[in-house]
């Protein structure tokens, strides 16, 4: 009896939502949600329209009209804004209007190719096919609901112009169909990827690719196989059926039910590997610096208990590949040229928390590695590792890809699963954690990208192993994306503990600030981290302070130093959560010579913020606008500086309060970084914005 047979795509067992792969499909075909296709969807499904259209309404992705002829997207965040998208934008308009209604430009957040800034979308209107029926497409939307959609608008160029003038020249080849020579921006630009330095594959040096998971189930399987070979032998199973009659007599056994299997347990302490008095190296990358192996061990342990009680015992393992944050752009290249270390990593979660199905969540403005993973999802079936026949593991595990509509806030995990889900992707008030209520309630593992990836490695290698790649006592590697002012920005595979002077400065990686060559800021965590400044004063009490002691000793200065050097400061969370102001240390790094601006970069992170904020929590919601719109009035220069310190301040910080206080998500409480890093330490920026009672301004 083949797999196939026992278990279908059809079966309730797996989870299918349409909504949002239906909204997709319809947009491809016409170029916009057609009433008529929505209305003919919505009768041949039975899901209301007024459901459609409150799904679709959320996102930016989106639209209700036909666009026109061509649409310009430019992106004004970080290092987009420090390469002049804003005057692209401004000395575009005149343009667009001489060449209205066939042009629309727009400021839009990040697009996910920071190392090449600025970054412009442009995108060709794609017309429905003559005499397209929305009968044919309603049918179509049906029959493919787990096939092969089509992502957004049929011709998508992401250009990084060197002038407004080049950009128009591009605009112009989209109005008379002359794109051949566009040639779009994926993830193979910047400083040549990936890097031959790159160690997180361990199949490069030839070993079969999908080795860690046959490991595992040797580990899982061996002993059961062992013990049943006679009987085996007698029934005369194939070799191909034997992991699933192996699976079929666990049901029932004992060994089933065990919460903590010897297998799973020496996988995990793989997993949760660390240096001497340093921290488990391989963390999740939420900031919270929890150990990657947790959340596998919560998924695993809700299973378990729905198991016991003959309850509905479905659990998901999401990759979290939205990748919205400005300046974060690492996952794109992983996506790109290690989508099977992805899919392993969601594979080994699955057997290790013996979990249902898979997803990968990623960007629609990220159509090449969208195809790179579908690619070797397909290659991954036919290897029997994953999908219906998956006859390695014993039991079907589909893996598929979810084309995101768009939304920095979809990040955020539970705003993830809901958009997956088919509804607006805000976020769900936590606890109960997605572990044990996720996807349609089930325990789901929601984890970056880059997490997965490393899994491989690490069951293949050892942890010990993974351990020994960090640098100063620190454990592991890890990815950054780097950009701003720096003379080669891009993604780099680097030691937990590298210094950020070896980050920025060294031949391998960054070679140099760029511009005047000296550093005034640096943002850690894109514009959630704040902007740190290039010198920072020594902890409130350094003799008592464990972490800059150590540091010290390592970097070599004194304890009773003043100040730190941030290049000084290694690449670790714990480093900077203990010294740094803000305590965040992201994947996003952006760099800032010394003649930016700080008071305009700060107000850049205000209007990304609000402008993503989803509007669930009235307080970030109105609280974002109104601090963005002070921040603009401060560089307006229409503030004086009495007002600004006896009045305007006091009220900025308690609003912040609130907002952080009483704000669903991190979203909410990102607006204390920029504000009050720009009030500490580059004060001189903010009173130049400010009317002084001599100022001519
Ligand atoms: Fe939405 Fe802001 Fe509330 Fe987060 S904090 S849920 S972004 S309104």
């Amino acid at each position: 009896m083949s797999i196939d047979s026992v278990a279908s795509r059809e079966s309730p067992a797996f989870f299918r939502n349409e909504i949002v792969p239906a909204l997709h499909r319809i947009q491809a075909e016409y170029g916009y949600l057609n009433r008529n296709a929505l209305e003919e969807y919505s009768k041949n499904t039975g899901i209301p329209l007024y459901r459609l259209h409150e799904v679709a309404s959320y996102f930016p992705f989106f639209h209700f009209k036909e666009p026109p002829a061509v649409t310009v997207k430019i992106c004004q965040n970080m290092a987009c804004h420090m390469s002049g998208a804003t005057h692209i934008l401004a000395e575009l308009e005149p343009f667009a209007k001489e060449n209205a209604p066939h042009v629309h430009i727009e400021g839009v957040s990040c697009l996910g190719r920071c190392d090449a800034a600025p970054i412009v979308c442009v995108s060709a209107a794609h017309k429905p096919a003559a005499g397209a029926s929305t009968n044919g497409l309603a049918g179509q939307v049906l029959s493919n609901a787990h096939g092969d959609e089509s992502h957004g608008a049929e011709e998508e160029f992401y250009l990084s112009p060197a002038n407004t003038t080049e950009l128009r020249e591009a605009i112009q080849a989209c109005l008379t169909g002359k794109t051949k020579h566009l040639q779009s921006l994926g993830g193979r630009h910047g400083s040549g990827y990936p890097s031959p330095d790159w160690l997180i594959d361990p199949y490069k040096d030839g070993l079969p690719k999908y080795q860690a998971i046959r490991n595992l189930l040797e580990a899982r399987d061996g002993p059961i196989r062992e013990a049943s070979r006679s009987l085996i032998e007698q029934l005369q199973i194939p070799e191909s059926d034997v992991p699933q009659f192996l699976q079929t007599l666990k049901k029932n056994s004992k060994a089933q039910q065990e919460k903590s299997p010897k297998w799973v347990e020496a996988a995990f302490k793989e997993f949760d590997c660390r240096p001497a008095n340093g921290p488990i190296a391989l963390r999740g990358l939420g900031g919270a610096g929890v150990p990657a192996s947790q959340k596998w061990r919560d998924v695993r342990e809700a299973v378990i208990n729905l198991r016991e009680r003959d309850l509905d015992d479905r659990a998901f393992i999401l990759v979290n590949g939205d990748e919205s944050e400005p300046g974060t752009f690492k996952d794109r290249e992983l996506l790109l040229h290690y989508p099977h270390l992805v899919i392993e990593g969601v594979i080994l979660a699955g057997i290790i928390s013996d979990a249902t199905e898979g997803f990968i969540y990623i960007r629609h403005e990220y159509p090449e590695q969208i195809e790179a993973c579908e690619k070797a999802i397909k290659e991954a079936e036919r290897m029997g590792v994953c999908g219906m026949n998956a006859y390695l593991l014993g039991k079907p595990f589909p893996v598929s890809v979810f084309v995101s509509p768009g939304g920095y806030i979809c990040g955020e995990q539970s705003a993830l699963i809901n958009a997956l889900e088919g509804h607006r992707g805000e976020p769900r008030n936590l606890p109960p954690q997605p572990q044990t209520n996720g996807l349609e309630q089930q325990p789901t593992l929601v984890s970056n990208v880059e997490t997965y990836a490393w899994a491989p490695y690490i069951l293949v290698n050892g942890g010990a192993q993974y351990c020994s790649l960090g640098n100063n006592g620190w454990g592991g590697r890890r990815f950054f994306s780097v950009s701003g002012d720096v003379n080669r920005p891009g993604v780099y595979e680097v030691p937990m503990g590298l210094t950020l002077r070896e980050l920025l400065h060294g031949d391998q990686y960054c070679q140099g600030i760029s511009g005047t060559g000296k550093l005034k800021a640096f943002a850690p965590s894109g514009p959630s981290g704040g902007f740190i400044p290039a010198i920072l004063p020594s902890p409130r009490d350094p003799a008592k302070n464990k972490a800059w002691i150590a540091l010290a000793a390592r970097r070599g200065f004194p304890v009773d130093a003043q100040q730190l050097d941030i290049l000084d400061m290694e690449l670790e969370l714990d480093l900077w959560r203990a010294l740094s102001p803000t305590g965040m240390l992201g994947a996003g790094l952006i760099v800032y010579d010394d003649t930016r601006d700080m008071a305009e970069q700060s107000v850049n992170s205000l209007e990304f913020f609000r402008n993503e904020s989803c509007g669930k929590c009235v307080p970030c919601r109105l609280g974002s606008q109104k601090l963005t719109n002070l921040g603009e009035n401060v560089l307006d220069h229409v503030i004086d500086s009495q007002s600004w310190h006896n009045e305007i301040f006091p009220l900025v910080k308690e609003l912040v309060q609130v907002m952080s206080d009483s704000s669903i998500c991190g979203l909410g409480r990102s607006f204390q970084s920029p504000i009050s890093t720009l009030t500490d330490y580059f004060s001189s920026d903010l009173e130049r914005h400010l009317l002084h009672p001599t100022s001519t301004q």
